[in-house]
């Protein structure tokens, strides 16, 4: 006999918000019309589409995998497992960048009449975009603004380009390990979420870490910073006068942060915290 919704959700010990998550993807429907038709039968494929995500959910993958979207500033986000998983957290990133940007908002001006070249558009340039959550919700917030995007993971720029595509945000993508293929470029303002979790960190084999891309979460170093420090010492030659610096950092790494922006030689030093009280941006300006 056919099975229902609800003969399949009690198959697995997992949370119903996500299992109704599921059924919504594999049904194509939404949460709501899942959660109000628990008695709709599901046809063979559903049936065995259905066990599937729900078995691999049980054994501990993330569902941002699993239905291959999730929701950052507003908007879906394709991810899948060449990018880490957008987290709340990292809006802090685009607030803060959006506030240094609403300077920028007024037009570009025409250089002389008859000519078609403008002024240079403000730039962003956002570091190890991943899916491109920064990136492209910078790039839409604010059309008028030129924004960049790198990162050294061919895979992770395939999947930041569609997003990009689909959210029609206009994003230049390069594929390099941080400055490296950037030379001579110089931008208003540099954002960044590194990876910063300590190599040694038990997290990393645990939740949903076990299954995101290692090289987005550590750089193995002891202290998680290597990464952070290439970023905030690198940073300066690509910097216009007066540009900004801002990047996530993990909950007990503030005071390095700090240290680091100082000595690279940034002014007007700012600490962020998120919603749980912990200092999570860092950043700076270059005189
Ligand atoms: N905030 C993430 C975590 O600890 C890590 C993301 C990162 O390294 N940028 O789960």
């Amino acid at each position: 006999m056919a099975s229902t919704i609800g003969d399949v959700l009690h198959r697995y010990a997992i949370e119903k918000r996500e299992a109704q998550m599921l059924f919504a993807h594999v049904l194509g429907v939404s949460r709501a019309s899942v959660i109000a038709h628990s008695e709709r039968t599901l046809d063979v494929v559903q049936e065995c589409l259905a066990d599937q995500l729900l078995a691999r959910r049980a054994a501990g993958e993330p569902i941002a995998y699993l239905i291959g979207l999730r929701e950052f500033y507003g908007r879906d986000f394709l991810v899948s497992p060449a990018t880490l998983i957008p987290r709340p957290e990292t809006e802090l990133i685009v607030e803060q960048a959006l506030a240094r940007l609403s300077g920028h908002c007024l037009p570009v001006t025409p250089v002389g009449i008859g000519s078609t070249s403008i002024d240079a558009s403000p730039s962003v340039l956002d570091l190890g975009t991943g899916s491109g959550a920064i990136a492209v919700s910078i790039a839409l917030e604010r059309p008028n603004i030129a924004v960049v995007a790198t990162d050294f993971s061919s895979d992770a720029l395939t999947v930041a380009a569609e997003n990009a595509r689909r959210l029609n945000a206009i994003v230049e993508f390069v594929e390099s390990n941080w400055y490296q293929d950037l030379a001579g470029r110089k931008f208003d303002l540099i954002v960044s979420n590194p990876p910063y979790v300590a190599g040694n960190d038990v997290h990393l084999s645990q939740g949903d870490l076990r299954f995101e891309p290692q090289t987005a979460l550590t750089d193995k170093s002891p202290d998680g910073l290597a990464s952070i420090r290439a970023i905030v010492f690198g940073a300066p030659p690509h910097l216009k006068a007066g540009g900004w610096l801002l990047f996530e950092h993990g909950y007990d790494q503030s005071d390095a942060c700090s240290e680091l922006l100082l000595k690279a030689g940034f002014v007007n030093l700012t600490s962020v915290n998120d919603l749980a009280g912990i200092a999570r941006v860092a950043g700076g300006q270059i005189r």
